[in-house]
């Protein structure tokens, strides 16, 4: 689930492995370790930051051949003990492991039967004392990686260690990524991309079932059973700068205000002024193939599943195929009926999430046809579906989603403009759908210059417990992905109700404790959702209204005026108000913007 490095090549293992493991800290953690090899394991490891365990690693850890980990904690707390790497009783062997190993404690019994003493309350730990038992037996490191790990069920990203063998690790992945970076006479490896780009931008991505053998002059891939693999090398267009705060406070608010930039590149190339229709490149669907689908069933987690949600709104509306959205989590345990004229659209930030990679493989096992959305060029995700859409934002650092939400929002519009203009969206339609994608970066910037006034609103609101948000139709996502963000970055508490539900329950809880953010665009259902101010009003509740009217502003406490778009793709835009109301809410508040408590970047475990 969180930070893998390691490195084998001609220099000094340990600062690598810190650097890699620092640029590794955005995605959460609660402790870190490495071991270097030189004469013997050597070992720091902490609970606590980066920062820390490299004030621990001593100057005289010397060694070319290392591994670093950053620890999320699934079995046992976080402490020194539990952090990675784990070793064998005879410190031989080292490892470190992201993900869960589903037989641990009867692997431990079996090991602990057998002689073994654990020290830690990891399943990690048994991984060194099964590859300690067979390493003495066998020729090579990566065959007794090979035999310990076809005793374990779970997932895993590792990288393993053999102090008697100081000039190769060997990596390993099912379920949790690992990524190979080839530099100069040197090798590394790491769980993420951003851990190499300051050495190298050739990476090589593993596959499920692979092993991986890294030594200074170059690398080995391997399948469960031992034959050799072909693999491509890609070249990241990322460079270190790109994981720089820039100058900003917070990578939260970098990206938050890279969005005019981000939007313009996810729609790059994609327009067609002649036909107005959207052309993306990677769908591998005929225009024939399109129109034998029935529905569109998106999947994802979190606010990839509300960006889901904005995004069937747009087809229906669009291309008039019923579309919804539903958490991939929820999705990949019912047992989905899987249908051939259904269109699965899976969506994934880091293209890792595991939740909607098993929806992925449960769908592709059942024949349904899958596009991906995802902006890990690479990713596990984008190599498994039939076709998709790359968003191209950028790395995403801060924990909480905001440029690739926004970004995956425009993709949908960018498919569900290209299913409309397939169907029966005229050209006229396409035209006015085009003409507002291309408004969004400059309209984007516009709202990105009302920070102040919304940093004024999120101190005047941060203080409440609670808050409501409300919206109807295409408003209910934006509510939810506002009170998503809200909660995740600020702790308070925050619930998303359609406006319509109010008073079927939740209006109960209105009162001026609990203040509510109103999603009111300029659409159709403009006089329902005033309306729904005045119910709220009446009850002593505060409202903070988001819309494009200032004439009806006295109807609420607050009233925050954004630029108007088409009314299908204004969403995209009333989102952005939400994001900085939250950051300023969390700022406000002292939070770790970036790291919020109890989460982590791209969610690679079950
Ligand atoms: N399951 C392991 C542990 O709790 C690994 C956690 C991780 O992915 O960081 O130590």
């Amino acid at each position: 689930m969180c930070g893998i490095v390691a490195y084998v090549g001609p220099k000094d293992a340990a600062p690598i492995l810190l650097e890699g493991l620092a640029r590794l800290e955005y995605r959460g953690y609660d402790s870190a370790g490495v071991a270097v090899v030189n004469r013997g394991l050597k070992m720091r490891k902490v609970k606590g930051r980066v920062a820390d365990l490299a004030a621990a690693v001593p100057s005289r850890f010397k060694g070319g051949l290392g591994i670093g980990h950053t620890r999320w904690a699934t079995h046992g707390v976080p402490s020194d003990v539990n952090a990675h790497p784990h070793l064998d009783g005879a410190e031989r062997i080292a490892v470190v492991h992201n993900g869960i190993i589903e037989n641990a404690d009867e692997l431990r019994a079996k090991l602990t039967a057998d002689g073994a003493t654990f020290i830690s309350e990891t399943d990690s730990e048994v991984i060194a004392h099964l590859v300690a038992r067979t390493v003495k037996d066998t020729d090579t490191l990566e065959e007794a990686v090979r035999t310990a790990l076809k005793r374990i069920v779970g997932t895993y990203g590792i990288a393993v260690l053999d102090a008697e063998r100081p000039g190769e690790v060997v990596v390993a992945r099912n379920g949790s990524p690992i990524v190979l970076g080839i530099g100069e006479k040197e090798m590394f490896a790491a769980s993420d991309v951003a851990a190499l780009v300051r050495y190298t931008r050739q990476v090589v991505h593993l596959e499920d079932g692979e092993l991986a053998v890294l030594r200074a002059d170059g690398f080995h891939t391997f399948t469960m059973d031992a034959r050799e693999t072909a693999k491509e090398t890609l070249t990241v267009d990322w460079d270190a700068g790109h994981y720089d705060t820039g100058g900003y406070e917070h990578y939260l608010l970098k990206e938050i205000s890279e969005q005019p930039e981000t939007v313009a590149r996810t729609l790059r190339g994609r327009l067609d002024e002649r036909f107005h229709i959207a052309h993306l490149g990677g769908l591998n669907l005929t225009p024939h193939e399109t129109r034998a689908f029935r529905r569109v069933k998106i999947i994802g987690c979190g606010s990839a599943y509300y960006s889901g949600q904005i995004g069937a709104q747009l087809i229906e509306e669009l291309a008039r195929i019923p579309a919804d959205a539903e958490p991939a989590s929820e999705f990949r345990y019912r047992n989905p009926v899987v249908e051939h004229d259904t269109l699965y659209v899976a969506i994934s930030q880091s293209g890792e999430t595991y939740d909607t990679l098993a929806a992925v493989q449960e769908l592709k096992r059942k024949g349904g046809r899958v596009l991906g959305i995802v902006n890990t060029v690479g990713s596990a995700i984008a190599r498994e579906v039939d076709g998709g859409v790359y968003l191209h934002a950028g790395p995403e650092v801060s924990v909480a989603s905001t440029k690739a939400f926004t970004s995956t929002a425009v993709a949908f519009a960018l498919l569900a403009l290209h299913f409309g203009r397939v169907h029966d969206l005229s050209p006229a339609d396409g035209r006015r759908i085009c003409d507002g994608l291309r408004k969004l970066p400059g309209q984007l910037a516009e709202i990105l210059a009302l920070e102040p006034e919304i940093a004024a609103l999120a101190r005047k609101y941060a203080g409440h417990p609670s808050m409501m948000f409300v919206g109807r139709v295409r408003g209910y996502p934006v509510a939810r992905e506002g009170a998503q963000k809200l909660k995740e970055i600020s702790y308070v508490h925050a619930e998303a109700y359609p406006a319509s539900e109010l008073k079927h329950g939740p209006l109960a809880l209105i009162g001026p404790d609990m203040p509510t953010v109103a999603i009111v665009p300029d659409d159709e259902l403009l006089d329902k959702n005033l309306t729904t101010l005045g119910e709220i009003r009446a009850r002593g509740g505060q409202v903070l209204m988001i819309g494009h009217r200032a004439a009806e502003a006295k109807l609420a406490d607050d009233c925050l005026v954004i630029p108007k778009n088409e009314t299908e793709l204004d969403p995209i835009l009333l989102t952005i108000p939400l994001q900085l109301l939250a950051y300023h809410a969390a700022v406000t508040l002292e939070r770790d913007v970036d790291k919020p408590r109890n989460l982590a970047k791209s969610v690679t475990v079950e």
